[in-house]
């Protein structure tokens, strides 16, 4: 591949996300030109072990025939029809039922989405629109968490909590309100994991408090946060979240964008932290990102609102239940069945990967090292034992950590100072070695970058 060339291409015709498009086009982005398993290749032929599954999605791993196949048949049957207007498809039909198998009992029907970020705006007019059906229209106000994210649209970016994002664009849309999020390591000051558990969970009480139990629709929030930080709450936070919720009659939205399919060693988060969601966000993993495709399982207590009164749901999107996409999802779904990947994250490579991750937290670099499944972070830190100090200014070694870690040939991210990874569940053992090898290596170049 002419690297140079498509390059320059792309820096005269390409705005990217999440990007500072001055400083890619003067560095030039890397060409992926072909992905197999966990491994990534450029136009240069050079590899990366992907450690982030592309953007937390790839669950079987890359180059999957099954799939490119499946969908290939789907394309010569029907490429495309819509579900508006009492109008269904095959695909759709196997999947919403699927979905229905796989997700926790209350669930039983699915909105089909392309993303999670539209998963996020159905919920948001499905919210209100569920409290309007019920007669309380004035429960309109929908919590979210600092730092928490949920995608990039208007309603996507409002309820999600970065502060970059809001600022961009005069946001969040009004209604939406944000309360602390359960970050120990970086937040928790002098309490105990289990003590600041407890009290981030109680500012959803306080907030709704303060706003009115009668104007509050919903909390919504990722069981982990992923994009946040990979921030694994104490365990003191979901059980009282669930209670709060309960007790004030609040929905829950449980956002399992990332921790859904697999990724935690159940197949959702609700799972894996014993949750009863009102409405739970999917996509990414849904597909593992052959395909987009995203949705909401909308739980029976909400859907039978919209079943028992009459009028449309006045919401829904081209491509909601595309059967190519639809295809795609269920011929992942049966690899993830078939090759029992939940299992083996909860029973075996994840065990395996965790042991070795949370070895990582004797480096000097390193303040602390977690993982659940196959979902990880380092956090780096100036001065190791003490979690009052950050680097100053935020997000530069992370940078740098994540720049050599390329060089070094291993994809990782980073979230202002900490590095994570969420590799594909298929990863083997042998792969898991080289993935911690090579963030060791990336850590010694980072610390001796940082001695220079
Ligand atoms: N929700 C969560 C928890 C996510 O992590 C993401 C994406 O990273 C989204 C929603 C948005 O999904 P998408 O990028 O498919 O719109």
């Amino acid at each position: 591949y002419p690297t140079r060339d498509l390059q320059a291409r792309d820096a005269a015709h390409h705005i990217h996300p999440f990007t500072d498009t001055g400083a890619l086009n003067r560095e030039g982005p890397r060409i992926i030109t072909s992905a197999d398993g966990a491994w990534l290749t450029d136009s240069d032929g050079k590899r990366y072990l992907d450690g982030m599954a592309g953007l937390w999605c790839c669950q079987v791993g890359h180059g999957r025939q099954e799939i490119a196949d499946a969908v290939h048949r789907q394309m010569c049957e029907l490429e495309y029809y819509n579900t508006f207007f009492k109008t269904s498809h095959p695909p759709a039909v196997a999947l919403a039922e699927k979905l229905a198998e796989l997700t926790p009992p209350q669930f039983n029907r699915v909105f089909f989405t392309s993303s999670g970020s539209e998963a996020n705006d159905t919920v948001f007019r499905m919210v209100r629109a569920y409290w309007d059906k019920m007669g309380q229209p004035e429960k309109k106000t929908i919590i979210g968490r600092w730092n928490g994210y949920h995608g990039s649209t208007l309603a996507g970016t409002s309820l999600g909590g970065m502060k970059g994002m809001h600022e961009q664009g005069d946001l969040p849309v009004p209604g939406v309100h944000h309360i602390a999020q359960p970050y120990w390591f970086g937040e928790g000051g002098d309490m105990s994991e289990e003590e600041f558990g407890l009290w981030a969970a109680r500012e959803l009480e306080r907030a709704i408090d303060e706003i009115g139990e009668d104007k509050v629709a919903a909390f919504i929030a990722e069981p982990i946060q992923g994009a946040g930080g990979v921030i694994i709450p104490p365990q003191s936070y979901w059980p009282e979240v669930s209670r709060i919720c309960k007790e004030r009659g609040i929905l829950l939205v449980v956002d399992e964008v990332i921790c859904g399919f697999g990724r935690l060693g159940t197949w959702f988060g609700s799972d894996y932290y014993g949750l009863e969601p009102d409405l739970m966000p999917i996509a990414k993993g849904l597909s593992s990102g052959y395909l987009p495709i995203g949705g909401v399982m909308v739980s029976d207590r909400v859907a039978s609102v919209f079943i028992d009164q009459a009028g449309d749901f006045h919401h829904g999107f081209t491509y909601s239940g595309h059967p190519a996409c639809c295809a795609a999802a269920l011929a992942n779904l049966e690899i993830m069945q078939r090759e029992k990947l939940v299992e083996r994250v909860a029973d075996d490579i994840g065990p395996y990967l965790q042991a070795k991750w949370t070895g990582l937290a004797d480096h000097p670099l390193v303040g602390e090292a977690r993982m659940v499944g196959l979902v990880g972070a380092l956090e780096l830190v100036p001065a190791k034992g003490d979690r009052s100090r950050a680097f100053e200014p935020a997000g530069d070694v992370g940078t740098l950590c994540r720049d050599l870690s390329f060089d070094n040939g291993l994809v990782m991210r980073a979230v202002r100072d900490s590095m994570i990874i969420s590799p594909p569940l298929v990863l083997t053992h042998e792969e898991a070695d080289l993935l911690v090898e090579r963030t060791a290596k990336t850590l010694d170049d980072t610390y001796a970058v940082l001695k220079r």
